[in-house]
């Protein structure tokens, strides 16, 4: 009908004029991999980026934030800061990688560093009485492997034997995560409990399909941070734009690996200015955006769900959230 087509037309144009950001909220929204004190200036600011979540619907976070790493730990100030906020965060127990772990672990036998992580798990964080709920961030480097970093691996391994926690790990650069399943499986590791960070920081289809198929989870958990000062010597700036993992994401759900994927922004103050249209305007409230554009791309909003919110509380033991 002609009289239809015409304001359609006049639509299409008033629409191309001005692009709308997308924007999809999720009601019990989560973030698996997380350094919120580390992510605002100070805690006025961390506050307001735990609003911003709130806002599109978040309610919980998990904040992987290591021992003895360089990274802001406090866990009762957090604690505060997400009740006024009126969300849920969650912590990790464990060390992060070569060369940000303590000296002192270096003496320790495998079986030794798994009893400061159970003992952090039973006992609670310091003198505060807060018990983690996931063992991790656990790291490796950069294409290898340190022996040290075996180790601690395989003390997450023996931590989460014991207490049936899941384990979170980092990749650098999103390399070795099939040698951290190789080794994590091989000391007995559920690996449906796995997530393994930073996957969406590796491009290559195969590696994230081979990690799924194994059972383990992916870390899509560097959502919109396109720009970041990468630790690498040759490269001052690492690149990889929200479009490479929007493509990564849509190939592995067409394949059926849905379930087995979990989103996170690891938030960073010192690279927000980096990242001005993602993590600098729109804070933790940058998740919804990123949903937006899945949607936009063409995911549904039951495989948006299970990203943002399900699969991660299937992984942590919990079920609802909403
Ligand atoms: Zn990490």
């Amino acid at each position: 009908m002609e009289s239809a087509q015409v304001p359609r037309e006049k639509m299409n144009k008033k629409t191309s004029h001005k692009e709308r950001t997308p924007w999809f909220p999720l009601q019990g929204a989560s973030l698996s991999h997380e350094h919120p004190l580390s992510a605002g200036r100070g805690p006025e600011e961390v506050l307001e980026l735990l609003q911003a979540f709130k806002k599109g619907g978040g309610t919980l976070i998990v904040d992987v934030t290591p021992k003895g790493c360089p990274l802001r730990r406090d866990v009762e100030l957090l604690c505060s800061l997400a009740e006024e906020a009126e969300i849920e965060v969650l912590f990790g127990t464990g060390y992060y990688k070569e060369p940000h772990l303590p000296l002192s672990i270096r003496k320790l036998s495998t079986e030794e560093i798994a009893e400061e992580f159970i003992q952090e798990i039973e006992e609670g964080i310091g003198e505060t009485g807060i018990r983690p709920a996931v063992i991790g961030e656990v790291g490796t480097s950069f294409r290898e492997i340190t022996p040290l970093e075996k180790k601690v691996l395989l003390a997450a391994a023996i931590a989460h034997r014991q207490s049936g926690l899941p384990i979170i790990t980092h990749t650098t650069h999103g390399t070795m995560g099939l040698q951290q399943v190789e080794i994590l499986e091989g000391a007995g590791v559920d690996l449906r409990s796995v997530i393994i960070g930073h996957c969406d920081l590796n491009p290559d289809l195969d590696y994230n399909l081979e990690i799924a198929r194994r059972g383990a989870n992916l870390g899509f958990d560097t959502v919109g941070k396109e720009r970041w000062a990468s630790a690498l010597p040759s490269e001052v700036i690492a690149h990889r734009p929200d479009e490479d993992r929007i493509r990564l994401i849509l190939e592995l759900c067409e394949r059926g690996f849905g379930e087995n994927i979990v989103l996170s922004l690891d938030m960073l103050h010192k690279e927000r200015e980096l990242n001005p249209r993602t993590h600098k305007k729109h804070g933790y409230g940058y998740i919804f955006v990123f949903l937006g554009r899945l949607r936009q791309a063409g995911l549904g909003s039951t495989e948006c769900a299970n990203l943002a919110r399900n699969n991660l509380r299937r992984i942590l033991g919990r079920r609802g959230g909403e």
